[in-house]
């Protein structure tokens, strides 16, 4: 028998008879012996409500007046929930997240779990109690209630199971896995059965948004199995592990990621001397925004030109930031460009396979797509290049890759 940690997203709750029919699913598994930890979202759309509600009473609303209403969201799913499983004849109870205890730092809005106290869970368990958590919430060492950011059901869901050593961390939503790139991008995409953490964590930090990006982390570090299946259609869904490196047929490329919400920008002409980088990136960061991709190069007048990417709803008050940085350097002029896009190819078998990025850039050229940036890290190569180009590049590297269906598989 082993003990599951469940958690349900805002679509698998989002509706009365959604939340019944998660209900009879939990049954099942309770049926066949297992414990079950369950933990949910709020019903969907219901987070994004609230923020507006707060928003209509202030317009930046105090953070800990906010978290306090966010929390509600995910109290309304654990106690409808629980009534369902009690429908179904099962005993249950549910916790929000400071009455578990789930202690967090005080950070309102972002906050991190230090710890969680499982007694209480356990001893539910052991009565034979379904244990119904709130997700995405818990509370500081004051009692002051606080959320783990937008998606943190999931961390919930991976701390539970981390505390718990529950035997797997299941991740249940509206897709039946991880797939070799979106789907609706692709027609050919494969379900992965199995991903590395590391490479999960590229593909959600790189645009695949199925996990929250600190969800895997967290489960990587505390070497948590996790798997991501769909509440609506029976599969095994894909399991994410550990490198395993006596696997033979390990693939070079195991998935596509990309980003539609990226901006560039660039400023010339600026002179080649020790602190440049740091005298424009500084206002940059003192603004709150977020730099990706940073690519600089000389020229031959020794003067040089800087380019660097960020979020797309940053552009224009990054844009404003640079222009002013760039009349205290005495820089040329400053360009800007939000209609480009972030490709990236990602796999752990790349660390032993030469010709990786080039095999890439070849693809791309035979498309006739011209490649704006590139960065590159261990198990990952990202390009960046012009919007319109996205599902192109993305379809023809899927092929080059040979990751979809119908293509052969070969070493
Ligand atoms: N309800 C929260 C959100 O919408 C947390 C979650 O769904 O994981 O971000
Ligand atoms: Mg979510």
């Amino acid at each position: 028998m082993a003990l599951y940690v469940q958690k349900y997203g805002g679509t698998s709750v989002g509706s009365v008879e959604r939340i019944q029919a998660v209900a009879k699913k939990v049954k099942g598994f309770k049926d066949q012996g297992h414990d079950i930890v369950v933990t949910v979202s709020a019903m969907s759309g219901e987070t994004n409500r609230l923020i507006a509600l707060a928003k209509e009473m202030q317009v930046v609303p105090s953070p800990r007046e906010m978290d306090v209403l966010l929390a509600t969201g995910e109290q309304v799913t654990i106690a409808l929930m629980s009534m369902a499983l009690e429908h179904q004849g099962l005993k249950v109870r549910s916790y929000t997240g400071s009455q578990v205890r789930i202690l967090t730092d005080n950070s309102h809005g972002k906050a991190r779990i230090e710890d969680i106290d499982v007694q209480k869970i356990r001893d539910d368990l052991d009565a034979g109690i379904v244990v119904v958590v709130a997700g995405f919430q818990g509370a500081d060492q004051h009692d002051n209630i606080t959320t783990l950011g937008r998606g943190g059901s999931d961390t919930t869901g991976v701390a539970l199971a981390a505390a718990l050593k529950a035997d797997e961390c299941q991740i249940y939503t509206d897709v039946d896995g991880v797939y070799t790139t979106d789907p609706r991008v692709v027609e050919g995409a494969q379900r992965l059965s199995e991903i590395t953490f590391e490479e999960m964590l590229e593909m959600a930090s790189l645009g695949s948004k199925i996990l929250q990006i600190r969800a895997v982390e967290f489960a990587g570090k505390y070497k948590v199995p996790l798997r991501v299946l769909s509440s609506f259609k029976e599969g095994p869904g894909t399991l994410i592990t550990i490198e395993d490196d006596d696997k033979v047929e390990k693939p070079v490329i195991s998935g596509i990621a990309f980003n539609r919400d990226e901006a560039k920008l660039t400023i010339m002409g600026v002179p080649d001397i020790p602190g440049v980088a740091s005298k424009i990136l500084g206002p940059i960061s003192q603004a709150n925004i977020e730099v990706d991709m940073i690519l600089q190069n000389v020229a031959e007048d020794q003067s040089t030109d800087f380019t660097f990417t960020v979020h797309r709803n940053d552009f224009d008050q990054a844009k404003a930031v640079l222009q002013r940085t760039a009349k205290q350097l005495q820089a040329r002029e400053v360009k800007g460009d939000n209609k480009i896009a972030k490709v990236s190819i990602v796999g752990v078998g790349m660390r032993s396979h030469a010709g990786v990025a080039t095999k890439m850039f070849d693809a791309l050229a035979s498309e006739n797509i011209n490649i704006q940036m590139i960065s590159t890290s261990e198990i990952k190569v990202s390009v960046v290049l012009a919007e319109k180009y996205l599902e192109l590049a993305v379809r023809s590297l899927h092929s080059a890759f040979e990751l979809g269906r119908n293509d052969t598989i070969s070493e």
